[in-house]
């Protein structure tokens, strides 16, 4: 599998009136291979949706670097260095790095007087291709791979039911080919239904596409249904990165085990004992020194608070911070 993209260290601090900064991503690391979904995780306030909205370059990072290196755009890797990342989504030639980007609320992001194919077909008009049979047959094509056939397009947008207008936005993000598709909570405005369709339609995108894709959710069962690997943010750091399937059964950092519990039914079999973490996550504009979790970590010890912990490699692409997660996987379980 070849990498599509790899992010380093990537920053971003918003500055406030009155002179406060608030750092909503302080450091961020990972990469994405061609046809793999990655999975960030992380609650509300993490820094996870505005990772996704740096790749898209609809804000700006202040620190960091991404490494482009998907050979059917363009051969070799295209290096850029923060700040002047790439244009905004949608502004690229064909021949340059797309990403395409789907929100939570298809309602927002599709204009409601367009009928579907209007609204699929959108991105390529607005960069400069003409009506007629080749943009039709491009909507059709795109239309099918989420699942919407020509019935479908004739329809109003305003009137559609939640997932098929999240597929129509999916399909407006995917009709440019995009490089990296980033998908920022798309089930959370669903209902169960669906949100069952949707996540299907990802699955399906994975085995049959050569496009990387982040999935940006709070929802673990989903993240768990369709990812191979998964990373867990906190405070704007990634604290936990692996294997979908070993870090949903065997988390060595406090948090990730404190999430999945506090949304799974988990196997009673599976070696994880309950974390309570105490107190309520931070401020990103008073972020604690040394390990992001100290004030609420119930294992926290003496060095906890001194310095932010290294990434520690655990094998099998699992990696962690937490100056005692060398304990947790010899056996220490709180
Ligand atoms: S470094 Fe310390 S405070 Fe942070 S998660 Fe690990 S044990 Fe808890």
């Amino acid at each position: 599998m070849s990498r599509v993209v790899t992010v380093e260290g990537l920053r971003k601090v918003f500055r406030l009136e009155g002179g406060g900064r608030l750092v909503a991503v302080a450091g961020v690391s990972f990469g994405i291979d061609r046809g793999e979904v990655l999975g960030l995780i992380g609650e509300s306030g993490s820094g996870k949706s505005t990772v996704g909205r740096c790749l898209a370059g609809l804000l700006t990072p202040d620190g960091g670097a991404v490494t482009w290196g998907e050979d059917r755009v363009r051969a070799g890797s295209l290096f850029r260095e923060f700040p002047g990342l790439w244009p905004a989504a949608g502004a690229q030639g064909e021949d340059r790095v797309r990403v395409g980007m789907v929100f939570q609320e298809p309602r927002d992001s599709v204009n409601r007087r367009f009928q579907v194919w209007e609204a699929v077909a959108d991105p390529l008009i607005a960069r400069g291709m003409r009506r007629g049979p080749r943009l039709a047959a491009r909507v059709e094509e795109t239309a099918a791979l989420v699942g919407l056939d020509r019935s479908h397009l004739l329809l109003d947008c305003g009137g559609l039911p939640e997932e098929l207008l999240q597929r129509a936005s999916i399909a407006r993000a995917l009709i440019i080919e995009p490089t990296l598709l980033i998908l920022d909570e798309p089930t959370t405005a669903l209902d169960p239904d669906a949100r069952a369709g949707v996540l299907e339609l990802i699955r399906r995108l994975r085995g049959s596409s050569s496009t990387a894709i982040l999935l940006i959710s709070h929802d673990l069962a989903a993240i768990r249904s369709v990812t191979e690997r998964v990373a867990i943010m906190y405070l704007g750091k990634i604290v936990e990165r692996g294997p979908t399937d070993r870090l949903f059964v065997d988390p060595l950092h406090p948090y990730t085990r404190a999430l999945i519990e506090s949304a799974l039914d988990l196997d009673p079999s599976t070696p994880m004992a309950p974390v309570e973490l105490s107190g309520e996550i931070p401020s990103p504009m008073d972020r604690p020194p040394g390990c992001p979790l100290e004030p609420r970590c119930p294992w926290s010890i003496a060095g906890c608070a001194e310095a932010e912990p290294p990434e520690e490699d655990f094998g099998a692409d699992h990696s962690v911070s937490c100056i005692r997660a060398g304990e947790f996987a010899a056996g220490l379980r709180g």
